[in-house]
């Protein structure tokens, strides 16, 4: 019997990432995908979509914002002194940093604009507020091992 995609339970898929216009955002390559389900792992609309699903199916899914990257937050957009950027001789829209964000996890940081001293960066994950539409095919179906469970990620 095959194994219906639930908690506890890792997935191998390839995917095709396109946004509406039909641009490719991202895909698996040789490799499927693997994650492990309940874990949250991938984005909630995704996880959602894929529950009772087996090996072998193939699915499109549109995932809205708010169940992807989110809707994009004004507030992540800010306008800084160039200071703040020590050690970067040439600051130009288009460039993106790492920096630490509140909670402590890696934020992207995109720079929009600069006029003078003043650097308007965007911290906003570059997929909030885009509609994501999945091409999937489901590859493979397991349980996870003890070790992957108290990991909360596959190995
Ligand atoms: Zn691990």
């Amino acid at each position: 019997m095959s194994l219906l995609i639930g908690n506890n339970l890792v997935v191998s898929m390839h995917y095709k990432l396109t946004d509406d216009d039909g641009n490719v955002l991202d895909g698996s390559k040789d490799e499927p995908l693997a994650y492990l389900h309940g874990a949250g792992n991938i984005i909630p609309g995704l996880e959602k979509a894929l529950v009772g699903k087996v090996a072998g199916d193939n699915l499109q899914v549109r995932v809205e914002p708010a169940e992807g990257y989110g809707e994009v937050k004004p507030e992540l957009v800010q306008t800084i002194d160039k200071s703040a950027f020590q050690g970067v001789s040439a600051i130009e829209a288009g460039m993106t940093f790492e920096a630490q964000g509140s909670n402590g996890a890696a934020q992207r940081i995109e720079v929009k604009k600069v006029e003078g001293d003043a650097v308007t960066i965007d911290a906003n994950h570059p997929l909030a507020g885009v509609s994501l539409n999945f091409d999937l095919k489901i590859v493979e179906v397991r349980e996870a091992t003890k070790e992957e469970l108290a990991h909360g990620h596959t190995h």
